[in-house]
Protein backbone atom coordinates (compact mmCIF):
# COMPACT_ATOMS: atom_id res chain seq x y z
CA UNK A 1 0.00 0.00 0.00
CA UNK A 2 1.21 3.21 -1.00
CA UNK A 3 -0.06 6.21 1.23
CA UNK A 4 -1.64 9.26 -0.52
CA UNK A 5 -2.65 12.39 0.95
CA UNK A 6 -4.73 14.19 -1.76
CA UNK A 7 -5.28 18.01 -1.22
CA UNK A 8 -8.00 19.77 -3.25
CA UNK A 9 -10.53 22.77 -2.67
CA UNK A 10 -13.14 20.97 -4.24
CA UNK A 11 -14.70 17.02 -4.66
CA UNK A 12 -17.98 15.75 -6.31
CA UNK A 13 -19.86 14.30 -5.75
CA UNK A 14 -19.84 17.16 -2.10
CA UNK A 15 -18.44 20.05 -3.69
CA UNK A 16 -17.83 21.17 -7.25
CA UNK A 17 -17.31 24.12 -9.79
CA UNK A 18 -15.86 22.29 -12.24
CA UNK A 19 -13.82 19.23 -13.39
CA UNK A 20 -11.45 19.30 -10.69
CA UNK A 21 -13.83 18.06 -8.39
CA UNK A 22 -14.61 15.24 -10.71
CA UNK A 23 -11.17 14.20 -11.13
CA UNK A 24 -11.14 14.68 -6.90
CA UNK A 25 -13.58 12.38 -6.35
CA UNK A 26 -12.39 9.39 -8.86
CA UNK A 27 -8.80 9.19 -8.17
CA UNK A 28 -9.25 7.28 -5.05
CA UNK A 29 -11.64 4.64 -6.35
CA UNK A 30 -9.57 4.50 -9.12
CA UNK A 31 -6.30 3.91 -7.39
CA UNK A 32 -7.47 1.89 -4.62
CA UNK A 33 -7.27 -1.38 -6.78
CA UNK A 34 -3.31 -0.52 -7.68
CA UNK A 35 -2.46 -0.19 -4.19
CA UNK A 36 -3.29 2.72 -3.02
CA UNK A 37 -4.75 4.39 -0.09
CA UNK A 38 -5.57 7.93 -0.75
CA UNK A 39 -7.15 10.22 1.97
CA UNK A 40 -8.85 13.68 0.56
CA UNK A 41 -7.53 16.57 2.57
CA UNK A 42 -11.16 19.02 1.87
CA UNK A 43 -11.88 22.72 3.31
CA UNK A 44 -15.02 22.20 5.55
CA UNK A 45 -17.63 24.52 3.80
CA UNK A 46 -21.00 24.04 5.16
CA UNK A 47 -22.12 21.73 2.59
CA UNK A 48 -19.28 19.71 3.52
CA UNK A 49 -19.62 19.79 6.70
CA UNK A 50 -23.53 18.98 6.50
CA UNK A 51 -22.33 15.52 4.97
CA UNK A 52 -20.33 14.26 7.32
CA UNK A 53 -21.74 11.91 9.90
CA UNK A 54 -19.71 10.45 12.82
CA UNK A 55 -16.55 13.02 12.49
CA UNK A 56 -13.67 12.08 14.26
CA UNK A 57 -11.32 15.03 15.22
CA UNK A 58 -7.58 13.73 14.62
CA UNK A 59 -5.90 17.44 14.70
CA UNK A 60 -6.48 20.78 16.13
CA UNK A 61 -4.49 23.89 15.59
CA UNK A 62 -6.03 27.12 17.81
CA UNK A 63 -4.76 29.74 15.28
CA UNK A 64 -4.49 28.58 11.94
CA UNK A 65 -4.21 31.76 9.85
CA UNK A 66 -6.84 33.73 12.06
CA UNK A 67 -8.56 31.68 14.00
CA UNK A 68 -9.39 28.15 15.64
CA UNK A 69 -9.39 25.13 13.89
CA UNK A 70 -9.18 21.26 13.57
CA UNK A 71 -9.46 18.54 11.19
CA UNK A 72 -11.71 15.79 11.31
CA UNK A 73 -12.15 12.41 9.41
CA UNK A 74 -15.09 10.99 7.74
CA UNK A 75 -16.25 8.32 5.17
CA UNK A 76 -18.45 9.80 2.67
CA UNK A 77 -19.50 8.40 -0.83
CA UNK A 78 -16.59 6.18 -0.52
CA UNK A 79 -14.18 8.66 0.00
CA UNK A 80 -11.68 8.77 2.79
CA UNK A 81 -12.00 12.47 3.52
CA UNK A 82 -9.63 14.70 6.05
CA UNK A 83 -12.07 17.90 6.24
CA UNK A 84 -10.61 21.16 7.55
CA UNK A 85 -13.00 22.73 9.78
CA UNK A 86 -11.88 26.32 10.07
CA UNK A 87 -15.42 28.11 11.01
CA UNK A 88 -13.62 31.50 10.08
CA UNK A 89 -12.28 30.78 6.83
CA UNK A 90 -15.10 28.34 5.52
CA UNK A 91 -18.70 28.73 7.43
CA UNK A 92 -19.91 31.00 4.48
CA UNK A 93 -23.35 30.40 1.78
CA UNK A 94 -22.65 30.22 -1.19
CA UNK A 95 -19.87 29.08 -4.07
CA UNK A 96 -16.62 27.75 -2.60
CA UNK A 97 -14.34 31.04 -3.93
CA UNK A 98 -16.74 33.80 -4.49
CA UNK A 99 -19.10 36.11 -2.36
CA UNK A 100 -23.16 36.06 -2.91
CA UNK A 101 -22.40 38.83 -5.79
CA UNK A 102 -20.07 36.88 -7.58
CA UNK A 103 -16.62 38.07 -6.26
CA UNK A 104 -13.96 36.13 -5.27
CA UNK A 105 -13.48 36.65 -1.39
CA UNK A 106 -11.04 38.91 -0.64
CA UNK A 107 -9.55 36.58 1.81
CA UNK A 108 -9.07 33.62 -0.51
CA UNK A 109 -5.11 33.71 -0.78
CA UNK A 110 -5.50 33.08 3.51
CA UNK A 111 -8.58 30.38 3.44
CA UNK A 112 -6.30 28.19 1.18
CA UNK A 113 -3.16 29.12 2.66
CA UNK A 114 -4.58 27.17 5.66
CA UNK A 115 -5.21 24.44 3.58
CA UNK A 116 -1.87 24.51 2.37
CA UNK A 117 -0.59 24.75 5.85
CA UNK A 118 -2.50 21.84 7.35
CA UNK A 119 -1.68 19.29 4.50
CA UNK A 120 2.35 20.31 4.71
CA UNK A 121 1.81 19.23 8.88
CA UNK A 122 0.10 15.78 8.02
CA UNK A 123 2.91 15.05 5.13
CA UNK A 124 5.34 16.56 8.05
CA UNK A 125 4.13 13.56 10.50
CA UNK A 126 1.47 15.81 12.04
CA UNK A 127 -1.38 12.69 12.15
CA UNK A 128 -1.19 10.35 14.59
CA UNK A 129 -1.33 6.97 13.25
CA UNK A 130 -1.42 7.88 9.41
CA UNK A 131 1.90 9.19 7.50
CA UNK A 132 1.09 9.93 3.62
CA UNK A 133 4.12 8.87 1.37
CA UNK A 134 3.32 11.03 -1.32
CA UNK A 135 1.43 14.32 -0.59
CA UNK A 136 -0.20 15.29 -3.94
CA UNK A 137 -1.63 18.79 -4.65
CA UNK A 138 -4.27 20.25 -7.10
CA UNK A 139 -4.39 23.93 -8.64
CA UNK A 140 -3.14 26.62 -6.53
CA UNK A 141 -5.63 26.26 -3.79
CA UNK A 142 -3.26 23.06 -2.62
CA UNK A 143 -0.09 24.94 -4.14
CA UNK A 144 1.09 26.05 -1.22
CA UNK A 145 1.53 22.92 0.70
CA UNK A 146 4.75 21.79 -1.09
CA UNK A 147 6.47 24.77 -0.12
CA UNK A 148 5.36 24.77 3.66
CA UNK A 149 6.20 21.34 3.59
CA UNK A 150 10.36 21.88 2.58
CA UNK A 151 10.15 25.51 4.90
CA UNK A 152 8.68 23.47 7.44
CA UNK A 153 9.13 20.33 7.75
CA UNK A 154 12.67 20.19 5.88
CA UNK A 155 13.09 16.46 7.24
CA UNK A 156 9.92 14.63 5.92
CA UNK A 157 10.39 11.91 3.73
CA UNK A 158 7.30 12.67 1.58
CA UNK A 159 7.05 12.98 -2.40
CA UNK A 160 5.25 16.23 -3.93
CA UNK A 161 3.63 16.26 -6.71
CA UNK A 162 1.84 19.11 -8.12
CA UNK A 163 -0.97 19.05 -10.59
CA UNK A 164 -2.05 21.79 -12.47
CA UNK A 165 -5.81 21.43 -13.88
CA UNK A 166 -6.03 24.84 -15.28
CA UNK A 167 -3.18 27.54 -15.11
CA UNK A 168 -5.40 30.13 -15.73
CA UNK A 169 -5.83 30.17 -12.26
CA UNK A 170 -2.63 31.14 -10.39
CA UNK A 171 -3.63 32.14 -6.86
CA UNK A 172 -1.87 35.80 -6.89
CA UNK A 173 -1.85 37.96 -3.86
CA UNK A 174 -0.29 41.27 -3.09
CA UNK A 175 3.24 41.49 -1.62
CA UNK A 176 1.86 43.00 1.42
CA UNK A 177 -0.02 39.23 2.53
CA UNK A 178 3.43 38.04 2.55
CA UNK A 179 3.15 37.82 6.67
CA UNK A 180 -0.71 37.30 6.54
CA UNK A 181 0.47 33.87 4.44
CA UNK A 182 3.23 32.90 6.33
CA UNK A 183 5.48 32.79 3.76
CA UNK A 184 9.17 34.44 3.57
CA UNK A 185 10.45 37.74 2.14
CA UNK A 186 13.53 35.64 1.23
CA UNK A 187 11.41 33.60 -1.68
CA UNK A 188 9.92 36.67 -3.28
CA UNK A 189 12.47 36.18 -6.06
CA UNK A 190 12.03 34.85 -9.67
CA UNK A 191 13.30 31.53 -8.51
CA UNK A 192 10.54 31.41 -5.70
CA UNK A 193 7.20 32.47 -5.78
CA UNK A 194 7.47 36.13 -6.87
CA UNK A 195 5.36 36.54 -10.25
CA UNK A 196 5.36 39.94 -11.73
CA UNK A 197 5.66 42.03 -8.34
CA UNK A 198 2.84 39.82 -6.89
CA UNK A 199 3.03 36.78 -4.52
CA UNK A 200 1.79 33.47 -6.85
CA UNK A 201 0.54 30.42 -4.78
CA UNK A 202 0.64 28.45 -8.42
CA UNK A 203 4.39 29.32 -8.74
CA UNK A 204 5.25 28.04 -4.91
CA UNK A 205 3.93 24.45 -6.14
CA UNK A 206 5.58 24.77 -9.49
CA UNK A 207 9.19 25.58 -7.82
CA UNK A 208 8.70 23.27 -4.84
CA UNK A 209 7.03 20.37 -5.60
CA UNK A 210 9.01 17.03 -6.98
CA UNK A 211 6.91 16.80 -9.74
CA UNK A 212 4.56 18.53 -11.99
CA UNK A 213 1.25 16.96 -14.15
CA UNK A 214 -1.04 18.38 -15.92
CA UNK A 215 -4.02 16.45 -16.88
CA UNK A 216 -3.57 15.71 -20.71
CA UNK A 217 -0.04 15.06 -22.54
CA UNK A 218 -1.10 17.57 -25.07
CA UNK A 219 -1.35 20.44 -22.93
CA UNK A 220 1.72 19.27 -21.23
CA UNK A 221 3.44 20.47 -24.43
CA UNK A 222 1.77 23.65 -24.93
CA UNK A 223 2.38 24.43 -21.40
CA UNK A 224 5.72 25.02 -22.33
CA UNK A 225 5.34 27.90 -24.96
CA UNK A 226 4.39 31.39 -23.83
CA UNK A 227 0.73 31.21 -25.91
CA UNK A 228 -0.63 28.51 -23.31
CA UNK A 229 1.44 28.95 -20.26
CA UNK A 230 -0.28 32.27 -19.31
CA UNK A 231 3.53 33.71 -17.77
CA UNK A 232 4.82 30.27 -16.22
CA UNK A 233 5.96 28.61 -19.13
CA UNK A 234 9.69 30.00 -18.45
CA UNK A 235 8.80 28.28 -14.84
CA UNK A 236 7.70 25.28 -16.84
CA UNK A 237 10.84 24.90 -19.27
CA UNK A 238 13.01 24.59 -16.54
CA UNK A 239 11.59 21.95 -15.02
CA UNK A 240 10.24 20.27 -18.28
CA UNK A 241 12.39 17.42 -16.70
CA UNK A 242 9.97 16.54 -14.22
CA UNK A 243 6.30 17.52 -15.99
CA UNK A 244 4.20 14.83 -17.51
CA UNK A 245 0.43 14.67 -18.96
CA UNK A 246 -2.09 11.96 -17.36
CA UNK A 247 -5.36 12.00 -19.26
CA UNK A 248 -8.14 12.54 -16.83
CA UNK A 249 -10.36 9.73 -16.84
CA UNK A 250 -14.32 9.53 -16.30
CA UNK A 251 -16.18 7.80 -13.53
CA UNK A 252 -17.80 4.70 -15.52
CA UNK A 253 -20.06 4.18 -12.28
CA UNK A 254 -21.50 7.80 -12.32
CA UNK A 255 -21.30 8.27 -15.93
CA UNK A 256 -22.92 5.13 -17.39
CA UNK A 257 -25.44 5.51 -20.25
CA UNK A 258 -28.94 3.93 -19.62
CA UNK A 259 -28.30 2.76 -23.04
CA UNK A 260 -26.41 0.20 -24.69
CA UNK A 261 -26.44 0.97 -28.29
CA UNK A 262 -27.08 4.46 -29.84
CA UNK A 263 -30.37 3.73 -31.02
CA UNK A 264 -31.16 3.83 -27.03
CA UNK A 265 -30.80 7.41 -27.31
CA UNK A 266 -33.69 8.13 -29.34
CA UNK A 267 -36.37 8.07 -26.81
CA UNK A 268 -33.93 10.41 -24.70
CA UNK A 269 -33.87 12.54 -27.49
CA UNK A 270 -37.42 13.06 -27.47
CA UNK A 271 -37.58 13.94 -23.79
CA UNK A 272 -34.70 16.16 -24.49
CA UNK A 273 -37.16 17.99 -26.69
CA UNK A 274 -39.93 17.78 -24.83
CA UNK A 275 -37.95 19.30 -21.71
CA UNK A 276 -36.42 21.86 -23.38
CA UNK A 277 -39.91 23.04 -26.15
CA UNK A 278 -37.45 22.10 -28.95
CA UNK A 279 -39.62 21.34 -31.90
CA UNK A 280 -38.22 18.13 -34.69
CA UNK A 281 -35.83 19.21 -37.12
CA UNK A 282 -33.65 17.81 -39.62
CA UNK A 283 -29.98 18.56 -38.32
CA UNK A 284 -27.83 17.69 -35.40
CA UNK A 285 -29.10 18.67 -32.02
CA UNK A 286 -26.02 20.14 -30.66
CA UNK A 287 -25.64 20.40 -26.77
CA UNK A 288 -23.19 22.10 -24.72
CA UNK A 289 -22.71 21.77 -20.95
CA UNK A 290 -19.72 24.37 -20.04
CA UNK A 291 -18.77 27.31 -17.95
CA UNK A 292 -19.67 30.28 -19.75
CA UNK A 293 -16.19 31.90 -20.13
CA UNK A 294 -13.29 33.24 -22.33
CA UNK A 295 -11.61 30.26 -22.39
CA UNK A 296 -14.49 27.97 -23.46
CA UNK A 297 -14.65 29.70 -26.84
CA UNK A 298 -18.46 30.28 -26.51
CA UNK A 299 -18.77 33.37 -28.41
CA UNK A 300 -17.20 31.77 -31.31
CA UNK A 301 -19.84 29.57 -30.97
CA UNK A 302 -22.46 32.40 -30.78
CA UNK A 303 -21.11 33.77 -34.50
CA UNK A 304 -21.12 30.26 -36.14
CA UNK A 305 -24.39 29.16 -34.83
CA UNK A 306 -26.12 30.86 -38.04
CA UNK A 307 -24.43 28.03 -39.75
CA UNK A 308 -25.56 25.29 -37.80
CA UNK A 309 -29.74 26.59 -37.69
CA UNK A 310 -29.74 26.76 -41.37
CA UNK A 311 -28.58 23.42 -42.16
CA UNK A 312 -31.80 22.16 -39.98
CA UNK A 313 -29.74 22.05 -36.37
CA UNK A 314 -30.26 22.30 -32.88
CA UNK A 315 -28.49 23.91 -30.23
CA UNK A 316 -29.26 23.29 -26.46
CA UNK A 317 -27.17 25.31 -24.49
CA UNK A 318 -26.42 25.12 -20.28
CA UNK A 319 -23.82 27.03 -18.39
CA UNK A 320 -23.18 29.97 -16.27
CA UNK A 321 -20.67 32.33 -16.35
CA UNK A 322 -19.87 36.10 -17.60
CA UNK A 323 -23.10 38.09 -17.36
CA UNK A 324 -22.49 39.43 -21.50
CA UNK A 325 -22.14 35.07 -22.58
CA UNK A 326 -25.50 34.71 -20.67
CA UNK A 327 -27.37 37.64 -21.90
CA UNK A 328 -26.07 36.61 -25.55
CA UNK A 329 -27.39 33.49 -25.05
CA UNK A 330 -30.85 34.21 -23.90
CA UNK A 331 -30.73 36.43 -27.31
CA UNK A 332 -30.00 33.81 -28.98
CA UNK A 333 -33.30 32.00 -28.03
CA UNK A 334 -34.93 34.33 -30.23
CA UNK A 335 -34.94 31.04 -32.69
CA UNK A 336 -37.06 27.98 -32.34
CA UNK A 337 -34.08 25.56 -32.54
CA UNK A 338 -32.62 27.10 -29.81
CA UNK A 339 -33.00 26.44 -26.34
CA UNK A 340 -31.07 28.05 -22.95
CA UNK A 341 -30.66 27.11 -19.67
CA UNK A 342 -28.44 29.62 -17.31
CA UNK A 343 -27.57 27.62 -13.87
CA UNK A 344 -25.77 24.68 -12.81
CA UNK A 345 -27.83 21.83 -13.00
CA UNK A 346 -26.66 18.29 -12.98
CA UNK A 347 -29.56 16.18 -13.47
CA UNK A 348 -30.06 18.47 -16.88
CA UNK A 349 -26.67 17.97 -17.92
CA UNK A 350 -27.05 14.34 -17.61
CA UNK A 351 -30.65 14.58 -19.88
CA UNK A 352 -28.20 16.90 -22.43
CA UNK A 353 -25.88 14.05 -22.77
CA UNK A 354 -28.16 11.28 -23.06
CA UNK A 355 -29.90 13.11 -25.70
CA UNK A 356 -27.57 15.32 -27.72
CA UNK A 357 -26.46 14.12 -31.47
CA UNK A 358 -23.45 16.06 -30.69
CA UNK A 359 -21.30 18.00 -27.93
CA UNK A 360 -19.69 21.19 -28.36
CA UNK A 361 -16.48 22.23 -26.59
CA UNK A 362 -14.91 24.95 -29.03
CA UNK A 363 -12.33 26.13 -26.04
CA UNK A 364 -9.67 28.84 -26.98
CA UNK A 365 -7.46 26.14 -24.47
CA UNK A 366 -8.81 22.88 -22.56
CA UNK A 367 -6.50 21.26 -20.08
CA UNK A 368 -8.13 17.82 -20.53
CA UNK A 369 -11.75 18.67 -20.68
CA UNK A 370 -14.58 16.22 -19.07
CA UNK A 371 -17.63 16.78 -21.58
CA UNK A 372 -16.13 15.24 -24.64
CA UNK A 373 -15.50 11.97 -22.67
CA UNK A 374 -18.99 11.90 -21.09
CA UNK A 375 -19.91 12.40 -25.02
CA UNK A 376 -17.77 9.70 -25.93
CA UNK A 377 -19.16 7.52 -23.60
CA UNK A 378 -23.16 8.40 -24.81
CA UNK A 379 -22.58 8.08 -28.15
CA UNK A 380 -23.02 11.98 -28.28
CA UNK A 381 -20.37 12.60 -31.01
CA UNK A 382 -17.96 15.33 -29.90
CA UNK A 383 -17.31 18.54 -31.71
CA UNK A 384 -14.17 19.87 -30.14
CA UNK A 385 -11.54 22.57 -30.90
CA UNK A 386 -8.03 21.22 -31.57
CA UNK A 387 -6.04 22.09 -28.18
CA UNK A 388 -5.12 20.31 -24.87
CA UNK A 389 -6.99 17.16 -24.10
CA UNK A 390 -9.17 17.77 -26.71
CA UNK A 391 -6.49 16.89 -29.20
CA UNK A 392 -5.96 13.83 -26.83
CA UNK A 393 -9.22 11.93 -26.61
CA UNK A 394 -11.12 13.07 -30.15
CA UNK A 395 -10.29 10.99 -33.15
CA UNK A 396 -11.62 13.49 -35.67
CA UNK A 397 -13.87 12.27 -38.63
CA UNK A 398 -10.93 13.14 -41.66
CA UNK A 399 -10.68 11.29 -44.85
CA UNK A 400 -8.25 9.09 -42.76
CA UNK A 401 -10.43 8.05 -39.95
CA UNK A 402 -13.58 7.99 -42.02
CA UNK A 403 -11.76 5.60 -44.10
CA UNK A 404 -9.93 3.50 -41.73
CA UNK A 405 -13.51 3.11 -39.43
CA UNK A 406 -12.11 4.71 -36.25
CA UNK A 407 -13.36 8.08 -36.35
CA UNK A 408 -15.26 9.03 -33.07
CA UNK A 409 -15.93 13.28 -33.16
CA UNK A 410 -14.68 16.26 -34.78
CA UNK A 411 -11.75 18.83 -34.33
CA UNK A 412 -12.11 22.09 -35.89
CA UNK A 413 -8.40 24.03 -36.72
CA UNK A 414 -7.94 26.70 -35.37
CA UNK A 415 -10.50 28.28 -33.03
CA UNK A 416 -12.26 30.62 -34.35
CA UNK A 417 -15.88 31.14 -35.75
CA UNK A 418 -15.00 30.39 -39.04
CA UNK A 419 -13.58 27.38 -38.43
CA UNK A 420 -16.23 26.76 -36.62
CA UNK A 421 -18.67 27.17 -39.44
CA UNK A 422 -17.15 24.54 -41.17
CA UNK A 423 -17.00 22.31 -38.88
CA UNK A 424 -20.82 22.77 -38.28
CA UNK A 425 -21.27 21.97 -42.57
CA UNK A 426 -18.89 18.72 -42.20
CA UNK A 427 -21.20 17.69 -38.86
CA UNK A 428 -24.59 18.18 -40.56
CA UNK A 429 -22.87 16.42 -43.82
CA UNK A 430 -22.19 13.75 -41.70
CA UNK A 431 -25.13 13.36 -39.84
CA UNK A 432 -27.51 13.29 -43.09
CA UNK A 433 -25.40 9.93 -43.49
CA UNK A 434 -27.32 7.53 -40.57
CA UNK A 435 -24.82 4.90 -41.76
CA UNK A 436 -21.57 6.90 -40.41
CA UNK A 437 -22.75 8.92 -37.88
CA UNK A 438 -23.96 5.29 -36.36
CA UNK A 439 -20.38 3.93 -36.77
CA UNK A 440 -18.73 6.83 -35.55
CA UNK A 441 -21.42 6.57 -32.49
CA UNK A 442 -20.04 3.30 -32.14
CA UNK A 443 -16.96 3.74 -32.01
CA UNK A 444 -17.26 6.53 -29.74
CA UNK A 445 -18.91 4.24 -27.11
CA UNK A 446 -16.35 1.76 -27.18
CA UNK A 447 -13.39 4.10 -26.79
CA UNK A 448 -11.82 3.51 -23.42
CA UNK A 449 -12.56 6.73 -21.36
CA UNK A 450 -12.48 5.24 -17.89
CA UNK A 451 -9.70 5.70 -15.28
CA UNK A 452 -7.84 2.23 -16.16
CA UNK A 453 -4.91 3.66 -18.44
CA UNK A 454 -4.40 7.16 -15.95
CA UNK A 455 -4.76 5.63 -12.87
CA UNK A 456 -1.76 3.24 -13.66
CA UNK A 457 0.17 6.03 -14.12
CA UNK A 458 0.13 8.10 -11.79
CA UNK A 459 0.89 4.75 -9.88
CA UNK A 460 3.99 4.37 -11.75
CA UNK A 461 4.47 8.15 -10.58
CA UNK A 462 3.76 7.75 -6.77
CA UNK A 463 6.38 4.34 -7.17
CA UNK A 464 9.23 6.75 -9.04
CA UNK A 465 8.79 8.90 -5.61
CA UNK A 466 8.60 6.34 -3.31
CA UNK A 467 11.80 4.76 -4.61
CA UNK A 468 9.55 1.21 -5.11
P1 LIG B 1 -13.88 22.95 -16.39
O1 LIG B 1 -13.30 22.19 -15.25
O2 LIG B 1 -12.91 23.85 -17.10
O3 LIG B 1 -15.13 23.68 -16.04
P2 LIG B 1 -14.39 20.32 -17.54
O4 LIG B 1 -14.97 19.90 -18.86
O5 LIG B 1 -13.09 19.70 -17.15
O6 LIG B 1 -14.31 21.89 -17.54
O7 LIG B 1 -15.42 19.96 -16.38
C1 LIG B 1 -16.65 20.60 -16.26
C2 LIG B 1 -17.54 19.76 -15.37
O8 LIG B 1 -18.56 20.57 -14.83
C3 LIG B 1 -18.23 18.63 -16.10
O9 LIG B 1 -18.46 17.57 -15.21
C4 LIG B 1 -19.55 19.30 -16.52
O10 LIG B 1 -20.56 18.35 -16.75
C5 LIG B 1 -19.83 20.15 -15.33
N1 LIG B 1 -20.62 21.35 -15.59
C6 LIG B 1 -20.21 22.51 -16.16
N2 LIG B 1 -21.19 23.41 -16.21
C7 LIG B 1 -22.28 22.82 -15.68
C8 LIG B 1 -23.63 23.24 -15.45
N3 LIG B 1 -24.05 24.46 -15.79
N4 LIG B 1 -24.49 22.36 -14.87
C9 LIG B 1 -24.06 21.12 -14.53
N5 LIG B 1 -22.81 20.67 -14.72
C10 LIG B 1 -21.92 21.49 -15.28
Amino acid sequence: MIRVLSVTSECAPLVKTGGLADVAGALPGALAPLGVEMRTLLPGYPKVMAALKKPNTVLEDPDLFGGPARVVAAKVAGLDLLVLDAPHLYARDGAPYNRPDGQDWPDNPERFAALGWIAAQIAGGGLAGWHPEILHCHDWQAALAPYYLRAHHPDARVGTIMTIHNIAFQGLAPVAKLPSLRLSAADMTQEGFEFWGNISTLKAGLVSADRITTVSPTYADELLTPAFGMGLDGVLRARQGVLSGILNGVDLGVWAPPYRTPTGKRRYKARLRQTLDLPEADGPLCVVVSRLTYQKGLDLLLDALPRLLDQGGQLALLGSGEPELEQAFRRATAHANVAVTLGYDEALARLLIEGGDAILVPSRFEPCGLTQLYGLRYGTLPLVAYTGGLVDTVIDASPAGLRAGVATGLQFHPTTAEALSRAFDRLCGLYSHPDLWLRMQRNAMRHPVGWDQSAADYKALYDGLTGR
